[in-house]
């Protein structure tokens, strides 16, 4: 009896530790699954933000050189960099998607006929030393020209600053975006009536999208080159890279862009002469003041500006440029022409 009860004990001990074993086992191999998805998975997420951080340090870093792209150039003929104020950050990308603010119904001036346009008095003193100027734009002629460019319009700015441009009876350049909503079938409109030139500054704005390839970047060009055409019967043919030629943030190379745009006879403009605008916080009389710091150093000054909802202070400052690029010794304000000695940051004979 004794042996019999010491007998089911042990029996009962051996199937206890199965039982444990069995257990341990399965705990074991559920563990094995499980401890290496939950690591991947931390890791897919760690790795997502990284690329996310990555993807727009990326974007601010072709901000910040879109601003400061002419400190190459700058150096190269030893000028000082333009006084701009340091700010925290300015993403273009950010910008570009942020839902612009409706036009103001108010803004919209009406289309001046022919009759009208040829009725106003030009400038004077743009005509009078153009007129004593020989040759082309492209040849040294003492005479220091200005351009006004503003980028990655139109927006529900464009109609105030067209105002201004008209009561200066200046004409500037727009490298405009893709937009096509039809609140802005009117302003592209306009700036080509107005006389301005419309150039491009691709469809898109997207870094990311626009210099994945040379395919996208095509696609993106005639995608905007058609749009414009469609819209305002002008076949632009000039551009300004977003970012600028001297972009670091493109995947494909910027020569590579370069020589398709001369292959498509489209020239590229860069600038010489940063504002600023795009700085958080920046006031009309920084803006007013690093433009005039820029303009007297060059024969050919290319200012760059913004068209933009948020830009308020570039249409602030935008009477005084004009007043004070005009107070300056044989230097006329013109649009960017056919003529014009193109301002590049790399050129492909580098
Ligand atoms: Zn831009």
């Amino acid at each position: 009896m004794l042996d019999n009860g010491e007998d089911t004990r042990t029996a009962a001990e051996r199937a206890k530790r199965i039982r444990f074993l069995r257990k341990l086992i399965l705990f074991s191999i559920a563990a094995a699954c499980l401890v290496p998805t939950c690591l991947c998975l931390i890791l897919a997420i760690k790795y997502d933000r990284t690329r996310n951080t990555l993807e727009k340090a990326k974007s601010e870093l072709a901000w910040y050189e879109e601003q400061y792209g002419d400190t190459a150039l700058s150096k190269g003929k030893g000028e000082d960099k333009p006084l701009i104020e340091d700010s925290e950050e300015a993403s273009d990308v950010v910008a570009q998607t942020e839902t612009e603010v409706t036009l103001e119904s108010n803004a919209a001036e009406p289309v001046k006929t022919d009759e009208e346009v040829s009725a106003d008095n030009p400038d004077e003193k743009t005509q009078d030393i153009l007129n004593n100027a020989e040759g082309s734009e492209s040849e040294t002629d003492g005479i220091r020209r200005v351009y006004i460019t503003f980028d990655d319009g139109p927006s529900s700015k464009t109609n105030e600053i067209l105002d201004i441009l008209d009561e200066y009876d200046v004409k500037a350049t727009f490298f405009v975006t893709g937009k096509a909503d039809s609140r802005y079938t009117d302003v592209y409109k306009r700036i080509v009536d107005d006389g301005h030139t419309l150039g491009m500054h691709s469809y898109s704005h997207r870094y990311s999208e626009l210099y994945e390839s040379l395919t996208s970047f095509q696609t993106d060009l005639h995608k905007l080159q058609t749009f414009l055409y469609e819209t305002t019967g002008v076949w632009s043919t000039c551009y300004r890279f977003p970012g600028g030629s001297s972009n670091t943030v493109s995947k494909v190379g910027m020569k590579d862009l370069i020589n398709y745009l001369e292959l498509e006879n489209i020239t590229y403009y860069d600038w010489n002469v940063a504002s600023g605008d795009d700085r958080d916080g920046i006031t009309k009389d920084m803006i007013v003041s690093n433009v005039m710091a820029g303009v007297p150093k060059f024969e050919n000054s290319m200012i760059l500006l913004h068209d933009a909802s948020d830009k308020q202070a570039t249409v602030d400052a935008l009477p005084e440029i004009i007043e004070e690029v005009q107070k300056l010794e044989n230097t006329v304000i013109v649009p960017v022409t056919e003529d014009t000695l193109p301002v590049q940051h790399i050129s492909n004979e580098q």
